[in-house]
């Protein structure tokens, strides 16, 4: 299977605390990983360091078999300037717990913008796929409604068909339904879940046991900065071996 994502020995500290302590996971084509652990574990810092938006201190990523966290610089090997980190950042998608909408902005340009704007995308184009885009995530009623006039998980379904727009390679989810009220959640999951059937490659930090139980491909429990489980969701839920996911599944399901 070709691996979208190979992350090896990464590492990343703030100060004297090691936030990832050599994490290495991979991530096929069309994989669905799901990422559990508790609170400060790291899972935030990794997705975040695949989007460049941390820098790595040690270890390797690749995306498609391309080195990313790096730039070649007069034959050597640096981290990312901002110029190259946005551009790497082009062929990731994310999805944070906050959905970040331009409140100024309809529905549709928020979809439109990044493809416009960043990848310089032509604009009837580009705005007949932002509508295919918010057809799918079950807006294409609200295309030029403004960020207040919509509910937390319509905001938070136009931040996903605004991540896809720009067709990443994989799409990291950070807890995308934490900030929402709970009968919010399942239309968000809904979502996800219809991400996950048509095949996109992707990294979903939650914890909505539950579907990372149903969804998931590969489940992976981090704790201090590392991967300590990681195996199918019956692996994973059905059989934890280490008795830190044992407790941590005890209080979360
Ligand atoms: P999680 O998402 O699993 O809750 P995080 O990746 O957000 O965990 O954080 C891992 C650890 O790194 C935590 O102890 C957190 O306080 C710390 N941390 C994360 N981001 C920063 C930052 N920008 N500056 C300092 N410490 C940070
Ligand atoms: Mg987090």
């Amino acid at each position: 299977m070709k691996a979208v994502l190979r992350m090896s020995g990464v590492r990343k500290a703030f100060g004297t605390h090691q936030a990832l302590d050599g994490v290495d996971l991979e991530v096929a084509e069309g994989e669905v990983v799901v990422v559990i652990g508790p609170s400060g574990s790291g899972k935030s810092t990794l997705v975040r360091c695949v989007h460049q938006l941390e820098s790595i201190d040690a270890g390797s990523m690749y995306l498609d078999g391309d080195l990313i966290g790096y730039e070649e610089h007069r034959g050597r090997l640096r981290p990312l300037s901002p110029r190259g980190a946005a551009a790497q950042r082009r062929r990731v998608g994310m999805v944070f717990q906050q959905f970040n909408l331009f409140p100024h902005f309809t529905a549709l340009r928020n979809v439109t913008e990044a493809p416009v704007r960043v990848h310089r995308r032509d604009r009837a184009e580009t705005e007949r796929d932002a509508i295919a885009l918010l057809e799918r995530v079950g807006l294409g009623d609200r295309l030029h409604h403004y960020p207040r006039q919509l509910s937390g998980g319509q905001q938070q379904r136009v931040a996903i068909a605004r991540a896809l727009a720009v067709r990443p390679r994989i799409m990291l989810f950070d807890e995308p339904t934490s900030a929402l009220d709970p009968e919010l959640v399942d239309e968000v999951l809904g979502v996800l879940r219809g991400l996950a059937a048509d095949g996109l490659t992707m990294i979903v930090v939650t914890h909505e046991m539950a579907f990372a139980r149903e969804v998931a491909d590969r489940c992976v429990f981090m704790e201090a900065g590392r991967i300590v489980e990681s195996g199918t969701p019956a692996e994973v839920f059905g059989n934890p071996r280490s008795p830190r996911l044992r407790a941590f599944l005890s209080r979360h399901t």
